[in-house]
């Protein structure tokens, strides 16, 4: 697969995002600056001044649009809507170093707010995917009771759910109680 490392960070930054809607969590992880200045910190998201509400709403709007990205159902569909997503953040492409970071590529304007920043570097990292053919591998969780949304990076594409810990696991141990039920009935049949 033909994505690179920038890309992979950009693709984690995504599904952390994606996964802070409240229809995934139940309620709104980045209800406030003080939770999306956390965000920001813990993606280490470069050249970001100081946040306002506006970037607030900008960011959740933009994870909306984002998530209907994952629920396409061929390339050309996912394409309109990664294409609208770039096309407002307006993205100016500069080659930088900073910080502990070799030369990689800005999609986002210089200092620009948060929500078209996000938006052209997310957009462009689902561009690349969706570029090398790969829109299948951007995966709902296969958990029943589950909305999270992931990148399937493994080599043969098999990954089924969020976080193997979790939801993958669960369901490991469903299956194993019910072989067990259904075992006890027929031994006690
Ligand atoms: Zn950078
Ligand atoms: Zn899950």
């Amino acid at each position: 697969m033909l994505i690179t490392h920038d890309t992979e960070c950009a693709l984690s930054i995504l599904v952390d995002l994606l996964n802070t809607a409240p229809e995934v969590c139940g309620d709104e992880r980045l209800p406030d600056i003080a939770a999306l200045d956390a965000f920001v910190r813990r993606q280490e998201i470069s050249e970001i001044d100081s946040l306002t509400e506006d970037d607030l709403r900008q960011v959740q709007e933009l994870r909306t649009r984002l998530r209907d990205v994952f629920g396409t159902e061929s390339t050309e569909e996912a394409a309109d809507l990664v294409n609208a997503i770039v096309a407002a953040a307006g993205t100016t492409p500069r080659l930088v170093n900073h910080d502990h970071h070799d030369w990689h590529i800005h999609y986002f304007a210089p200092h620009a707010a948060l929500g078209p920043h996000l938006a052209a570097e997310l957009g462009m990292a689902l561009t690349f995917i969706l570029m090398a053919g790969e829109r299948e591998r951007l995966r709902r969780c296969g958990a029943p009771d589950c909305a999270r949304v992931f990148v399937d990076l493994s080599r043969n594409r098999s990954r089924r759910y969020c976080d193997s810990r979790t939801c993958g696991n669960r369901l490991h141990v469903a299956a194993y109680r019910a072989r067990q039920r259904s075992a006890e009935a027929v031994a006690s049949a």
